[in-house]
């Protein structure tokens, strides 16, 4: 069977072809790098997405501040991040790179304030 994909690795965004044996992956091809190989690999047994999102904050100029995910997070678990993120306030003053939640889900990501302009 062949899966095909983009990858996400850079903006060249190469077409990659994806031959499976089952669940194994027997060859990728259509990558310039090998960067485009690992994505392939990862992306057929664990897909990951680095997480970009706000936080609530009170005390401070806006409602919200932004924050991501120091390292990407398993796409299964985003919909349960989102929730424990969610229910988080946090107080202003805060600072970029400032951790608002340590190792969220035993993902070993920590979501992080990004910006506070
Ligand atoms: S395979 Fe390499 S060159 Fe192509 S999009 Fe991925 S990272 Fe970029």
């Amino acid at each position: 069977m062949e899966k095909y994909m983009t990858c996400v690795a850079c903006p060249l965004g190469c077409q990659l072809t994806v031959t499976l044996d089952g669940d194994e992956v027997i060859s990728v091809t259509g990558n310039t790098c090998k960067r485009g190989d690992a994505y392939a690999r990862t992306e057929i047994s664990c897909p990951v997405r680095s997480l970009t999102t706000t936080v609530k904050c009170e005390g401070g100029i806006h409602p919200v501040v932004p924050v991501k995910s120091s390292v990407p997070i398993p796409k299964d678990k985003m919909m349960e991040c989102m929730k424990i993120i969610n229910s988080v306030t946090v107080q202003a003053p805060v600072s970029v790179g400032q951790v608002v939640i340590h190792n969220i889900l035993g993902t070993d990501a920590h979501i992080v304030i990004t910006n506070i302009n």
